[in-house]
């Protein structure tokens, strides 16, 4: 939160984005211990409470992963104090492995509390997918509430831990990113007196799922109990007239949807709306009931049809079962991304024969034109001076040497840029954080089956220790033949460079040990070469040497630290680079600013030839290496 936030957060309502509301509230509800993995949309949640964690006594960390997020937050828990673990929904299947265990056993007789927040996004907007993180609830044998708005995200999340506390189990706290990244105007709760609270892990009960069909019954009388509590929950609301015949049961950003719809289309008088927070155990009594007067129910939601199938479930074998549950099932809502005021108009004229008169398809076109002057398409590509442009760069020239038969798997992070157009479009295979070695490591068996072309794995630093860490010891222990790199640029730099175990620091921004990539590669037995990547020709051949090594798991550390990291440091340019305007081709080359791509490379409209904007260009120089004319020329700047 913001300095002027945090001043006038004791006594006033404020504008605040829905992570600081969820901050807000956890610290109300006296949080003690705080952990995630930073992940698109919901690395604010620590990055706030780190803010607040010295002067509240708090403890805050970035774990190496999600899963090992939810087991500190989870030991916190089961020794008494408030704990919080967040997540992207990317993060929530890396973390089930523990959570379902945990739902099994429940935090122990010391009166802890656990709150595991998970912001989903919807439409994908910066993940590789938009899996829909409501289902995992059900899975995991563990309550989920979903805000509807900011304001909302404050109390419900005050209202988390004392359910946690009160019924021996986490808690499922549902955000996505029009939630978590929105802003509203929220209204502040009393904090509790900053202190630090008393751990107490009782040493003589044991915590495990053993048993795990006892458990499991009781996990299920657990939920049984929390439904009951649900049913009337003051958090599942109804709007509209009592004998509405059409129903819109809505759930988290659906509901604002649909009221604007409504609005807009003047029938909240004559529409009745069922906001559902509560989503599972699901409320089925609270849906029959108001499901009773209805002729056709819709449903607004966003991603799967999660809310949907749970409506339909809760109709069958009751006297509403005949009555039409529409939504994304029916093609009245779009099966895949988020819910818009236009989507939830589209669905309801549907049903009503109402239209909106919308601005009009001049208008629309008139301010295509008018954003279309305004901005520079530039698609998604890296920053000016990003290493990654030039271990791509280098990459691609190895692996032309090698005749281009060279299998690239992925990981993520910023490099994952490498697959949009402006990339390089050097990987093959690109799933989830460790994957580029768990497949690179299948992949390096496939010279048994008759397969045998060189194969190469890429991760960055953050998730070296995220996830690649066992898979590469897999890849060692099972000799796989792949050449490992590792885009080693000191930072979480996709996020928002969160603190990670190879940056020296914690995240609090306090020293800590410095775990580095090369020493625990070297421990583990493997060769391991290190070169620059803003040395193109000395990394090509680098790699190039990596890969006619042939045998076995080689790491190459691809190193040199995002230029904002190194800006922030040094306040300076290394150099100052500009091109020679006689020397430069111009299209007949276009090297520099068709293929190589850094955003602060120009080109004049009518000479063609080359220019760099010196205010965008942090003067890494990489550019000058891949100019075949040598027209690039770089001066060393005075320190
Ligand atoms: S030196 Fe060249 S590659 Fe580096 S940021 Fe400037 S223009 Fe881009
Ligand atoms: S690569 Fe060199 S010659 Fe080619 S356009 Fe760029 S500056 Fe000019």
């Amino acid at each position: 939160m913001s300095e002027q936030k945090t001043k006038t957060a004791e006594t006033q309502k404020v504008f605040l984005l829905g992570n600081e509301a969820l901050v807000r509230g956890a610290l109300e509800a006296g949080v003690d211990y705080a952990s995630a993995y930073p992940g698109t949309p919901s690395s604010e949640i620590i990055e706030r409470l780190s803010h607040e964690a010295k002067k509240r006594g708090i403890h805050v960390e970035w774990s190496s992963n999600e899963k090992v997020a939810c087991e500190g937050a989870g030991a916190a828990a089961v020794a008494g104090l408030g704990s919080l673990a967040a997540m992207k929904n990317a993060g929530l299947a890396v973390a089930l492995d523990f959570l379902t265990h945990c739902s099994l056993t429940g935090l122990g007789d010391q009166g802890g509390s656990m709150v595991v927040v998970v912001c989903d996004d919807p439409d994908a907007h910066s993940s590789g997918d938009e899996t829909d993180s409501r289902w995992q609830a059900r899975f995991a044998y563990a309550p989920m509430l979903e805000p509807t708005n900011v304001a909302e995200a404050r109390e419900m999340i005050r209202y988390c831990f004392d359910l946690s506390r009160e019924y021996d189990c986490y808690v499922f706290l549902r955000s996505y990113t029009r939630l978590s990244h929105g802003s509203s105007i929220v209204e502040l709760g009393p904090l509790p007196e900053a202190k630090k609270g008393q751990a107490h892990p009782d040493c003589s009960a044991a915590v495990n799922p053993y048993l795990g069909k006892v458990h499991h019954v009781m996990a299920l009388e657990r939920l049984a109990k929390i439904k009951e509590v649900f049913e009337t929950s003051k958090f599942n609301e109804y709007f509209g007239p009592e004998d509405a015949e059409l129903l819109v049961i809505a759930s988290g950003n659906g509901v604002s949807c649909g009221r604007e719809a409504l609005e807009m289309l003047g029938l909240e008088d004559q529409v009745g709306l069922l906001k559902l927070a509560t989503l599972w155990p699901f409320p089925t009594e609270l849906v029959r009931a108001r499901a009773k007067q209805a002729k056709q129910i819709l449903v607004l939601e966003e991603v799967d049809p999660v809310v949907e199938v749970l409506v339909k479930d809760a109709l069958n074998g009751t006297e509403a079962a005949s009555v039409p549950v529409l939504g994304k099932e029916s093609g009245h809502v779009p099966m895949a991304g988020e819910i818009t005021p236009d989507r939830a108009l589209d669905a309801l004229g549907k049903l009503t024969g109402k239209t909106h008169q919308g601005p009009g398809e001049a208008y629309q076109a008139k301010l295509k034109q008018i954003t279309d002057e305004m901005l520079i398409s530039r698609g998604l590509t890296w920053c000016p001076g990003c290493p990654h442009r030039a271990s791509f760069w280098a990459l691609d020239k190895a692996v032309k040497a090698e005749g281009g038969e060279v299998y690239v798997t992925g990981d993520i992070g910023c490099y994952t840029l490498d697959v949009f157009p402006e990339g390089k479009c050097q990987m093959n295979m690109l799933h989830a954080m460790g994957s580029s070695i768990g497949l690179a490591s299948g992949l390096g068996q496939m010279h048994k089956f008759g397969w045998d072309k060189p194969v190469v794995s890429i991760c960055g630093d953050s998730t070296f220790y995220h996830a690649v860490l066992p898979g590469l010891v897999s890849a060692i222990y099972n000799q796989a033949n792949l050449v490992h790199v590792v885009l080693d640029n000191s930072a979480t730099a996709m996020t928002g460079f969160q603190a990670h175990a190879g940056v020296g620091y914690n995240a609090m921004g306090e020293a800590a040990p410095k775990i580095d990539v090369v020493k625990l590669c070297e421990a583990l037995g493997v060769p391991v070469t290190v070169a620059d990547p803003f040395d193109i020709r000395g990394a090509t051949k680098a790699l190039r040497g990596v890969m006619a090594e042939g045998q076995g798991v080689r790491i190459l550390v691809l190193r040199r630290a995002c230029e904002l990291v190194r800006m922030k440091a040094d306040k300076n340019k290394p150099y100052k680079v500009v091109v020679n305007q006689d020397k430069c081709k111009g299209e007949e080359c276009g090297t520099c600013y068709s293929k190589f791509r850094c955003p602060a490379l120009l080109k004049d409209p009518v000479t063609g030839k080359a220019s760099i904007r010196e205010d965008a260009c942090p003067g890494c120089g990489a550019c000058a290496s891949v100019c075949p004319f040598k027209a690039i020329e770089i001066q060393e700047v005075a320190k």
